[in-house]
């Protein structure tokens, strides 16, 4: 039995939770809990996509008897409230005097001590307190400042959200004000997504309750494995384990992810999140193998390929027989073209039916063309040096091309390849000095992944097909 569907339901009240004064966060946080374990009683239905929550990690959670209970509960679940007065209602009594003011679009706190009534010279006396208080003259439109005040209007108390881990709290003393910055101790926690993708990777991501910033995230980590332009198929499947922070409770962002899997085509792909002894950060497969290879499979991201490598293909314009050396990627105009490895800029310029045309070379072997490119990058000229993933050119249909897209050839040592199945060179395995530290630390990751995804294929026997065979 799935139980996933809430969770964007949740997202939603945590984000008007925001709104409330933070003296409210620690009730805040046990309804939320409340809320949050009635909503993980609805039952899902799409079967094919799943959300589950930290809540369920520690312990584990068990199939069986915990779901018929799950089950007998479902439905009759009111809509959460959709009011600020939520606590009154619920008998909870609200911290007296607080006022909350929506920053406007054009604010300033002049504007809203003027709206509120308050002295300008109250505002002064705030302002000069130093650099603590220096963040109210960056105020953005959507932020709250709280205020208290006495009996005749003056204030007492003002409060500001400087980051969902600190506020600042000013408060009167006699006629003078002393500001402070409470902080609040920021918890981690680990958050899943899974899912198996029906349609579109983008689709089964949002509805195992990633974001879309996550998504790219995901793809950008197999991009050297996987070509996500034309190998994703419906019935592939992923798993993401990735940090999430909370604050009393309230989750406030999305950490980096963790560890993932991607099963492509019955092929299973791990990565793993590693820092090595330098501090520096990469992922790996869960052997050690680096994931980031000296090439990337695509020199472009999520576009479709609308003419594969072909020797014997009849060109659409000239319409005879003419081998097609490259591949093209159909984009829309303007779409980035990014090197696909550490190279040389050898010619940059217009030639024939290729439009504008950027060719690099990468050492000695290898070297790639763009074909039909709209513009290259600002200042590109020959002979300047290229790092892996930066953006070069823009698509475009410049030459003898029919709508916008990149005509892109591989070639190694002078002669033509598919850039699609051409074999690249080997990937990096982790240096031996790291190779203890770094199973030590991924394979609690890796364990966590397991654990989600057998969770996942208990409660949808529907996925296991797509997941077997295994091979790594
Ligand atoms: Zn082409």
């Amino acid at each position: 039995m799935p139980l996933i569907r809430f969770f964007a339901k949740q997202d939603k009240h945590l984000r008007r939770f925001k709104q409330f004064p933070k003296g409210h966060l620690a009730l805040v946080a046990g309804v939320s809990a409340a809320v949050f374990l009635g909503l993980a009683l609805i039952p899902a239905d799409n079967a094919s996509a799943y959300r589950i929550d930290s809540l369920f990690l520690n312990p584990p959670p068990k199939a069986g008897g915990e779901d018929v209970e799950r089950i007998a509960l479902t439905l009759d679940i009111p809509e959460p409230p959709r009011t600020t007065h939520l606590f009154e209602e619920d008998n909870f009594e609200p911290e007296a005097d607080w006022h909350a003011e929506k920053v406007r679009r054009g604010d300033n706190m002049s504007k809203i001590f003027s709206r509120l009534r308050l002295s300008s010279v109250e505002l002064d006396t705030v302002m000069k307190l130093g650099p603590d208080t220096s963040v109210l003259k960056a105020l953005q439109p959507g932020d709250v400042v709280e205020v208290s005040r006495d009996d005749e209007g003056k204030l007492e108390a003002l409060r500001y959200a400087v980051s969902s881990s600190a506020t600042l709290v000013v408060t009167r003393t006699g006629e003078e004000f002393i500001a402070e910055q409470e902080t609040r101790p920021v918890e981690t926690r680990m958050g899943f997504g899974c899912g198996v993708i029906e349609s579109s990777l983008f689709g089964a991501g949002l509805q195992a309750g990633l974001a879309d910033a996550q998504i790219m995230k995901l793809a950008d980590i197999f991009e050297y494995d996987i070509d996500f332009h034309q190998e994703i198929q419906n019935g592939d499947s992923f798993c993401v384990v990735f940090e999430e922070r909370y604050v009393n409770g309230e989750k406030v962002e999305n950490g980096p992810i963790l560890a993932a899997e991607f099963i492509n085509q019955g092929l299973r792909y791990s990565a793993v999140r590693y820092t090595d002894q330098a501090g520096d950060t990469s992922y790996y497969a869960g052997n050690g193998l680096a994931l980031k290879k000296a090439f990337l499979r695509a020199p472009l991201k999520f576009t479709r390929i609308s003419s594969d490598f072909n020797p014997r293909r009849k060109h659409p314009i000239l319409n005879k027989i003419r081998a097609h050396k490259g591949t093209d990627y159909s984009a829309p105009q303007g779409t980035p073209i990014y090197a696909p490895s550490n190279g040389v800029v050898k010619f940059v310029g217009k030639q024939n039916g290729f439009g504008n045309l950027l060719i690099l070379q990468h050492g000695q072997r290898y070297s790639t063309k763009y074909g039909h490119v709209s513009r290259f990058a600002k200042g590109l000229r020959n002979g300047q040096k290229v790092k892996q993933g930066d953006v070069v050119a823009y698509v475009g249909a410049t030459g003898l091309a029919t709508a916008p897209h990149l005509h892109y050839e591989f070639l190694v040592d002078g002669v033509h390849k598919n850039s699609r199945t051409v074999e690249l060179p080997k990937a990096e395995p982790i240096p031996n000095r790291e190779r203890s530290r770094f199973f030590a630390s991924t394979k609690p990751l890796v364990a966590q992944l397991e654990l989600r995804r057998k969770f996942v294929l208990a409660q949808n026997g529907q996925a296991a097909g797509s997941i077997m065979p295994r091979s790594e």
